[in-house]
Formats: structure tokens, C-alpha cells, sequence
């Protein structure tokens, strides 16, 4: 993927995009599409797609039958938190915590991949776009700052980025949560299709659909990637590339115009002030492997290193402009952290369709779009904005014998039987943007480059707390109101973090005085940086944010590379 790996290392270029996760890989698909010569500076090591080595492995083939031991748990005190990502299957692509550690004024689960294509190939494919209503809430409610873009700015960049990724799913009208450019969804299952029937007759207000998920499900376009088989095994990486990741998608189209460079074991460290021209001219980086610094320079930046990671080059990068972080004139880097809260919801038992069963595993489930404070019927006493759930219904397992300590011939016979049914559903709510929970940099706590370590300072507060509550009795009136049995609520609590959906710290906003980014994901402070990962949320809506950070990603570069043609960067 070197288009100058012969002779004298390059370092300068037009373009620089600071890692190759879901919103560093549309930055140089796009930019290297438009025609600029572009070096991706990525911490991890490289993964080039099909380099996944665990993809077609059964549990008896991995270690301990794909469970770690309690020795090497040691090393993941906080990335154990989700309770399913930490096994051999997945354990290639999570760094140490012990290795890269941070410190936690308030618990926070930091939950990040270090190497060629980030979390694009860990993630869970769900692929929602956010609504008018979303980005108008923040001034309809004098809530932190307006967002300085409306749904009509970014609807046809989700268009475009849909279109490019592939996003099953169904189109259902509702303004809460816009239609898009759909691949055909995926199957209910006998039981969901019952309870979307019953669900949705009870609470008209209320919708059931299937899960919108970045899969492929019909043949053809794409660049040569697969169909998806409904094997479920996504985490491990796809051998055919039926789902989104950098590496099977971005990254490829990237390299297909001859303009890419990436340069793994490339931790940024910070960002280059250049005086004379108030602008950004590059980035010092710490080569992981050699421990050498070194400089590359550029016409522009594009920050994609996840929103924390982000965050840290830009708090580390001062200079006598900037003495509080790269671009931090309103003093927001940092603040404003935001992730989604969940694990709560209900579940129940059907003893109905004994006969019936479903073909593969699919990967997704269904989703139930928010259905609080849209309009003034729905207008909650006690919290704003609101949440949707993920759920599905499925029979149960072997497993379900493992409390029974049974064995011998009855075991092998009444695991030949499939489970009963049961269904669940589990709430993703918003949280809002609340100025003092933060992200700052601990210059005396350094990590094994000697780099400074983050300190998290983030809490949920009380508009997520009763928010929490309704999560968990509508999801129960709703599993009632489909005919399940035993109908329980849970609420496993989630720190800040576990959501996997951080984002906010260094937000867009009309005013520079209150605000790092502008409407185009541009720094007010220094025109040639854009921050295209999920730092730039003003708001987190309900919906899983990533499809939003590759809209608004796809749209910056657009804007950047006319600026540039014009002579204004
Ligand atoms: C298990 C799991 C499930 C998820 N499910 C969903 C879902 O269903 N839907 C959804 O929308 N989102 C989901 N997410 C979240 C999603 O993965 C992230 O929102 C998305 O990956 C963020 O994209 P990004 O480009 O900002 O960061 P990443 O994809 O994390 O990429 C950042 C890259 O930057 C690199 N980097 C970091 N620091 C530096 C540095 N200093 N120098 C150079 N490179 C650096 C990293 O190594 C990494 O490769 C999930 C995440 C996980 C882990
Ligand atoms: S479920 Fe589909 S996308 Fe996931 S690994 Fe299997 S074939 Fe690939």
C-alpha cells in the first residue's frame, strides 16, 4: 500500500489522516479519490483484509475452548468490562490495559483497538441516522450548544456513504429516524413477527423494525465484497467482507488510486503549529516499533483517531498559541463527553411455536426506534430527548442445561431438542452534553512511550436516571403486551465508556468562543485540521453514532479539498 516505498522516505504530502478506523478509512477513500496524495499515520500494526485468523475457527480449535484464564484476564481489567469482547476468538485485537493505561476520577470503560482499520472490524455493524429533531434539540431546549448543521445538510452524505458501505434494513417513514439507501433487511424470526404484530397494535406509536446493519445482503456492487452468510461471527473479521471495516471497504478503494500511503506503528503525538501561517503543518509521530520521533507534513489534516485518541494529540500539541491543546481557544477540548447508557431492559419466555426454528444466525436483531418526547402526546414529566432498544427472540440453547449439572445419555437427549423461546429487549439512551464531564490530560502519568495518559471524569446524571427507569418498565409492558411469560426488567448498570459510542470533545458550534469545530468539522483556530471522528457531536442522539461520523467524514473532505483548489487552505 506504498505508493513511494522505493528510495528516501516522503514526508510531505497533501493530505494526512491521523488513524484508519471507520472515519479515518472514508477520509482517505475520499481524499485519495479526489486526487490527493495521502499517508495515513496509524498506531496499531497493519491488518490487511483477510488477515483474520480466527475467522473460520471452531471453540474446540481455540484455547481453553475459547476462554481466557484468569492470569491473562490480569491484563484487561477494563476492556473485561463489556463481558464479551476479552477471548482468544477476538483477543488479537485489543490492546493491554495494562500497557496502555489511563486513570478514572469516575469509572469510565475505555473500550479502543489498536491496529489497521480500529473498531471498524469490531463493531456492531448498527447503522442509524440521526434525525431532524436530533440536531435541532439542543437550542430547542437551551441544552450546551446548537449544532451548527441541520439533517438537511447531512441527508444526502448519509445517502452517499449508504450507498458506498451497503446498510441493510427497512425504510418506514418515520421522522425520528430517517429513511436511507437499504439493502433488503434481514428476517424476523416466527416470535418477533408475532410480537411486532401485538407490539405494535397495543402502542401505535411504538415500531418494531429490523435492525439496520452494515451488511451486505444481495449480490453484486461493492467492489468485489461477499454476501453475507448469517454466520454471526463478524468480531472475528470477515473473510468475504460482507460487512463494513476500513479494510475491506475504504481502505481497498483507497489503495485502488495509487495516492495512498499508510504508515502503521505511527503513534501521532502531536500536531505541528506553524506560526507564520496560523495553520497546522504537520504532525510529529513516535514510530511504536523503532521509539524514533519523526515529522510529516501536509496542506491538511484530518484528526480520525477516535474520539479520545483525538483528544489526547490535541491536549499534548501546545505551543505558545496554543497553551491549553491544538485549537482549544473556547476551552471545550475535552469536555462535553458523551456516550450512549444501556444494559437495562427486559426479557420474557414464549411457550408458543415449539415447531418452528430459523434458518442461520443472523447477525443483527430487531430495533425499536424512540418513541418518547417527539411531539407533545409523547412528552415525558421527567427527562428529555430519549432511547431506543435492540433486542430479538431466539430458542435456547444447550447451555441451558449447564445449571442442571446433568450428563451421560439424558443430556446428549435433551440437547438434541432445541429451548424454549425467549425474547429480550435491552435500551440505548441519550445522554446529554454536560460541560464538566471531561477528558484531561495527566502530564505526569506516563505511558510505556512516555507519552501522557488521560484522566476520565465523566458521570451519568439525573436526566439519564430517569430516563433509566422507563428503559426498563416499557420494555416490559411491551414483551407483556406480545404474550411472553415471566416478563423480567434487569438493569446491569453501565459506567460511562461501556457504551462504546464516546464522543463530543471537541464539538461544532456556531461561535469560536464556545466551540473547537465549525459547521464543516473545520477548526475555528487553524482552517487546514478537521476532526471527522466522534469528538465533533454537539449531541448524541439515540442512535448508534458511527454511520453519522462517515456522513460528516465524506462531507468534510469535500469542503476541504474545494478550499484547497481555491486557494483557501
Ligand atoms: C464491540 C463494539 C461494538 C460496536 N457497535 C457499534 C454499532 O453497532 N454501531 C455503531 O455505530 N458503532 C458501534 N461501535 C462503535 C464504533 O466502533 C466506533 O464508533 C467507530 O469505530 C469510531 O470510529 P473512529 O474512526 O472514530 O475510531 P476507530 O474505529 O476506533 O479508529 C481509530 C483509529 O485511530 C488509531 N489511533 C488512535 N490514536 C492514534 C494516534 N495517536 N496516532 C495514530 N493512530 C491512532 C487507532 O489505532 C484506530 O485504528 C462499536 C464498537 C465496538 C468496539
Ligand atoms: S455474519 Fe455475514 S458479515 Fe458476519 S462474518 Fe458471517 S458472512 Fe461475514
Amino acid at each position: 500500500m506504498y505508493f513511494n516505498s522505493e528510495g528516501q522516505e516522503e514526508v510531505s504530502y497533501d493530505a494526512i489522516v491521523i488513524g484508519s478506523g471507520i472515519s479515518g478509512g472514508w477520509a482517505a477513500k475520499e481524499l485519495t479519490e479526489k486526487g490527493l496524495k495521502t499517508l495515513v499515520l496509524e498506531r496499531g500494526r497493519m491488518v490487511k483484509h483477510g488477515e483474520y485468523p480466527t475467522a473460520n475457527m471452531d471453540d474446540w480449535e481455540l484455547p481453553n475452548r475459547n476462554k481466557m484464564t484468569l492470569e491473562e484476564m490480569k491484563d484487561y481489567p477494563v476492556q473485561g468490562r463489556t463481558g464479551y469482547t476479552i477471548n482468544p476468538a477476538h483477543i488479537h485485537w485489543w490492546p493491554k490495559d495494562t500497557e496502555h493505561p489511563y486513570t478514572e476520577t469516575k469509572p469510565f470503560d475505555w473500550i479502543r483497538a489498536y491496529h489497521v482499520g480500529g473498531r471498524s472490524l469490531l463493531w456492531g455493524r448498527q447503522s442509524y441516522r440521526l434525525s431532524p429533531m436530533d440536531f435541532e434539540a439542543n437550542l430547542k431546549e437551551g441544552i450546551a450548544v446548537d449544532w451548527p448543521v441541520r439533517y438537511s445538510d447531512i441527508a444526502p452524505w448519509y445517502d452517499y456513504v449508504e450507498t458506498f458501505i451497503g446498510v441493510s434494513g427497512q425504510n418506514e417513514g418515520l421522522p425520528q429516524l430517517p429513511d436511507g439507501k437499504f439493502l433488503p433487511p434481514m428476517e424476523y424470526n416466527c416470535l418477533e413477527k408475532d410480537a411486532k404484530a401485538k407490539i405494535e397494535s397495543k402502542f401505535p406509536e411504538r415500531k418494531i423494525t429490523m435492525g439496520r446493519t452494515a451488511h451486505i445482503t444481495q449480490e453484486g456492487g461493492y467492489n468485489g465484497r461477499g454476501t453475507c452468510l448469517t454466520r454471526n461471527r463478524c468480531m472475528r473479521g470477515c473473510p468475504f467482507g460482507a460487512y463494513f471495516s476500513s479494510n475491506a471497504s475504504t481502505l481497498p478503494a483507497a489503495e485502488a488510486t495509487g495516492n495512498l500511503r499508510i504508515r502503521p506503528h505511527s503513534i501521532v503525538t502531536e500536531i505541528i503549529f506553524d506560526d507564520a501561517t496560523q495553520k497546522a503543518k504537520g504532525v510529529r509521530i513516535l514510530d511504536g516499533e523503532t521509539k524514533e520521533s519523526k515529522e510529516y507534513f501536509a496542506k491538511v489534516i484530518f484528526m480520525c483517531a477516535s474520539t479520545l485518541g483525538t483528544t489526547q494529540i490535541l491536549l499534548n500539541s501546545t505551543s505558545e498559541r496554543f497553551p491549553d491543546g491544538f485549537g482549544n481557544d473556547s476551552g471545550e477540548l475535552g469536555h462535553n463527553l458523551m456516550d450512549h447508557h444501556f444494559r437495562l431492559g427486559a426479557n420474557g419466555r414464549s411457550d408458543d411455536f415449539k415447531d418452528q426454528y430459523y434458518k442461520g444466525r443472523r447477525p443483527t436483531g430487531i430495533y425499536v426506534p424512540r418513541f418518547q418526547n417527539l411531539d407533545a402526546k409523547t412528552k415525558r414529566p421527567n427527562y428529555i430527548r430519549g432511547f431506543g432498544y435492540q433486542g430479538g427472540a431466539s430458542r435456547e440453547g444447550w447451555g441451558r442445561y449447564i445449571a442442571e449439572a446433568n450428563y451421560g445419555k439424558g443430556l446428549k437427549d435433551a440437547i438434541s431438542q432445541p429451548g424454549n423461546w425467549s425474547m429480550g429487549l435491552m435500551a440505548f439512551g441519550e445522554c446529554l452534553p454536560y460541560h464538566e464531564n471531561k477528558v484531561t490530560l495527566e502530564k505526569d502519568k506516563k505511558d510505556m512511550y512516555g507519552l501522557p495518559t488521560l484522566n476520565m471524569d465523566a458521570e451519568w446524571k439525573t436526566n439519564e436516571y430517569e430516563m433509566r427507569k422507563e428503559m426498563m418498565s416499557a420494555a416490559a409492558e411491551m414483551l407483556e403486551a406480545a404474550g411472553l411469560k415471566d416478563v423480567k426488567t434487569y438493569d446491569s448498570g453501565c459506567n460511562p465508556g461501556l457504551g462504546i459510542h464516546e464522543m463530543g470533545t471537541a464539538r461544532m458550534g456556531l461561535d469560536p468562543k464556545t466551540s473547537v469545530l465549525n459547521k464543516w468539522n473545520q477548526m475555528h483556530a487553524a482552517k487546514n485540521v478537521f476532526v471527522t471522528d466522534g469528538s465533533f457531536m454537539t449531541s448524541a442522539g439515540c442512535q448508534n453514532p458511527s454511520l453519522t461520523y462517515m456522513a460528516f467524514t465524506a462531507r468534510a473532505v469535500n469542503y476541504a479539498v474545494e478550499e484547497l483548489n481555491k486557494g483557501n487552505l
